[in-house]
């Protein structure tokens, strides 16, 4: 397989290297943030599982250069290769192609308001590629050690000492986002798992360093405990949603989990001694909020002509054991409310980027004389690399 028929199977990875992208992941970011403005009144951002960087790419644009994205940065690419296919539009050299749509990408740029205070901390196990203006770790996020490297990070004047064990930023940040994916063993269970580690790491981490209001995304790998998830994260943010970008092929399992509005509960203190994700607080903080506050939707009490699951609260079914709570639903045909008992939350689901959005499950037919570009930044020590290095030597198959 050549370079060219990944281009003409995969339109984000031919669209990222045409854009400047070190990765396709890019527009899933910014199919997110069409949908959920994330990037509003944002300064400054925590990037966890960042390499190679193309999401810092994105925040470096948005934040430190001030540029805005939209629908227009993919729009008329489509129209734009069929005027090719049919010979419309001459064949064009590679540096051609770049200059035309670095022109077309400078034109869909409406306004350019470089923010002010911008901080971006990016981490990853492998090395990132500098970024100018943004500061890159390489740690481990599920590693207890890179609470105190990220919080002096993004405030010079950390001293964990003085602090004595309170792992609260004094500089804390406006949203926390995480693309983190282990290697896949095609085991899915085993996979999600451990997908579901790297969440909790990261979200472990965000509970140090959000400011009230403040966001969190994570990829997920969607299986059965989505539900779970949901009534957990919900202790802490107003709005979750899981949500897909059309960036994102309809037949990976993965998703991602949007979180608005940080409120946590009050008294609430990260903890490195206690996280969540690990032994039962997480657990108890969903059955205690459950019986404190009672289960009866507040959208449906308002408007029970447009009721729907997803505007009630998460019952705390998993941990409550036989004190169920209660929760009651409004019946349309019998205009009554009625009780509920053991019912499963079903996260609201939201697919994101628009119709014209190119579809990643679909192959694109390209000109004959396509020229396929180089990727604009290559890992610089992929897990895989020794294993190349082997085959080469004649030391593995
Ligand atoms: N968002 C990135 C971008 O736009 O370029 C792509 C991220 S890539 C899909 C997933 C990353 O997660 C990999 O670079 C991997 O090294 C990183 N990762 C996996 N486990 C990690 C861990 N425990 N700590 C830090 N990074 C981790």
């Amino acid at each position: 397989m050549g370079k060219s028929s990944k281009d003409k199977r995969d339109a984000y990875y031919r669209l990222a290297k045409e854009q400047g992208w070190r990765a396709r992941s890019a527009f899933k970011l910014l199919q997110l943030d069409e949908e959920f403005d994330l990037f509003a009144n944002v300064s400054r951002v925590v990037d966890l599982c960042a390499a190679p960087g193309s999401w810092s790419q994105v925040l470096s644009r948005v934040l430190i250069k001030g540029e805005t994205f939209g629908r227009a940065a993919w729009q008329d690419r489509e129209a734009k290769f069929r005027q090719q296919m049919l010979g419309v539009l001459p064949a064009q050299t590679a540096e051609q192609q770049r200059a035309q749509l670095e022109a077309e990408l400078a034109q869909q740029v409406t306004e350019s308001k470089p923010r002010k205070d911008v901080k971006i901390v990016s981490i990853d196990l492998q090395p990132i590629s500098p970024l100018a203006g943004i500061t890159t770790l390489r740690a481990d996020i599920t590693h207890p050690a890179t609470v105190p490297l990220l919080l002096s990070a993004l405030d010079p004047e950390y001293d964990a000492a003085a602090l004595n064990g309170n792992n609260q930023a004094s500089q804390p940040v406006d949203l926390v986002i995480s693309d983190g994916a282990p290697d896949v063993t095609g085991l899915h269970d085993l996979d999600i798992y451990v997908q579901s580690q790297l969440l909790f790491a990261a979200l472990n981490l965000a509970l140090c360093v959000l400011k009230p209001g403040g966001k969190f995304v994570a990829k997920i790998f969607r299986g059965r405990n989505v539900d779970v998830l949901y009534a957990q994260l919900k202790i802490f943010f107003e709005r979750v949603v899981v949500a897909k970008p059309r960036s994102s092929r309809a037949s990976s399992v993965e998703a991602f989990i949007v979180c608005l509005n940080f409120r946590p509960p009050p008294g609430f203190r990260a903890s490195l001694n206690e996280p969540l994700g690990v032994g039962d607080r997480l657990d108890r903080m969903v059955a205690q909020r459950a019986m404190q506050k009672p289960i009866v939707a507040d959208v449906l009490m308002q408007d029970p002509a447009r009721a729907s699951w997803s505007s009630l609260e998460p019952p705390a079914f998993s941990t409550a054991g036989d004190q169920v709570p209660e929760l009651k639903v409004y019946d349309e045909t019998e205009d009554t409310w009625q009780e509920q008992k053991h019912v499963r939350w079903i996260a609201p689901f939201v697919a994101c980027g628009d119709l014209s959005a190119f579809d990643s499950d679909a192959s694109y037919q390209l000109p004959d004389d396509y020229v396929s570009l180089d990727p604009v930044q290559p890992p610089i020590a992929p897990p895989y690399k020794r294993a190349i290095e082997m085959r080469a030597a004649g030391l593995s198959r």
